[in-house]
């Protein structure tokens, strides 16, 4: 998928800045993110496998707010192998994964769960999502574990689910594969861009990142809760709540709103190219980057006329304490 790049350095600077606008520190990040995507282009390639996934996190991969980091990754890194953007299919597809796979110190990305339960429920040219991924982690420099889905099982693994569906992390579990030090969860359904082609890039630059001891996720961009950096805090302090889904004003944590115990970047960077996210449409966050999203039929995502919030909260959880 691989063809010549005309990047310059100052290029890559550039698709470094855009990487880091939504970090704490953007002048040091930056550098780092330039460093890795010109590794990216030239050292380490990226294969990317889709398991039980609808494809949203490379759809949002394409919409990229900033074009240029998902035109990188797609058009001219290393992305040797993937499902839907490459253009190999059937067999080919297969060839170019074996000699994908014959290379050790590849960046293996992974989208979607794994029918742990009933692996013949996802198969890829025959074979089994779960013998594929077996044989890909050992020699994967890192393993990057994109969406919901395949960082906590998601929306497959929702309760009552037939395929036993789990995480990359249950499936390194269940083969005795060491995942301390090698995976590195990026949830959201779907996955932001820039977490994605930022961890990917830090991946190549300076190898594993700092992460959140419990869930695996890159503190860079997984490092604060949504409700710490919402624009209606200040009505949360001041107990001004919403009275209704659509409400303008107010905090809508009285009708279920997930942001304390949420972590992601969404106030910062938003959707659809900054335009708006859940919380500026005046709709709760659902905590779609969260490990119990869509994971039990008792907890749907919105809950008309609760007045109570149905999760247990204190400061501490917030902090992650
Ligand atoms: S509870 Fe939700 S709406 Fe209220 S401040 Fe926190 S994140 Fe924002
Ligand atoms: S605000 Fe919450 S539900 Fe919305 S995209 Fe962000 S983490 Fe997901």
């Amino acid at each position: 998928m691989k063809t010549e790049h005309p990047f310059t350095r100052r290029d890559f600077l550039k698709l470094g800045g855009f990487l880091a606008a939504s970090v704490s520190i953007p002048g040091r990040w930056a550098e780092l993110f330039a460093a890795g995507l010109e590794k990216m282009t030239s050292h380490t390639p990226v294969i990317w496998i889709q398991a039980q996934s609808c494809t949203g996190d490379s759809v949002s991969l394409l919409n990229s707010t900033d074009p240029e980091p998902a035109e990188l990754l797609t058009r001219y890194i290393t992305l040797v192998v993937h499902q839907t953007l490459g253009a190999a299919q059937g067999q080919t597809f297969m060839k170019a994964l074996e000699q994908a796979a014959s290379v050790d110190g590849y960046l293996l990305a992974v989208e979607g769960s794994v029918p742990l339960g009933m692996p013949k429920a996802c198969l890829i040219g025959g074979r089994t999502a779960e013998d594929i991924l077996v044989q890909l982690i050992p020699k994967a420099k890192a393993v990057v574990a994109i969406g919901t889905c395949s960082a906590f099982g998601g929306i497959p693994a929702a309760e009552g689910n037939p395929t036993g569906s789990g995480s990359v992390q249950d499936l390194m579990n269940k083969h005795q594969l060491n995942w301390k030090g090698k995976l590195v969860n990026c949830p959201s359904c779907p996955t932001h861009p820039k977490p994605i082609v930022g961890t990917l890039a830090y991946l190549a630059a300076k190898g594993y990142p700092e992460v959140d001891e419990v869930l695996l996720t890159p503190k860079i961009f997984y490092g604060t809760s949504t409700h710490d950096q919402c624009p209606r805090y200040h009505d949360y302090e001041r107990k001004i709540f919403s009275k209704h889904f659509g409400d303008p004003h107010g905090c809508l944590f009285k009708l279920g709103c997930l942001g304390p115990l949420t972590r992601t970047e969404c106030p910062h960077r938003q959707w659809n190219s900054g335009v708006n996210w859940c919380i500026r449409a005046s709709a709760p966050c659902i905590g779609c980057s969260s490990p119990f999203f869509a994971k039990k039929k008792s907890f749907p995502f919105y809950r008309i006329g609760e007045q109570q919030h149905p999760v247990k909260y204190t400061e501490n959880d917030r902090k992650g304490v």
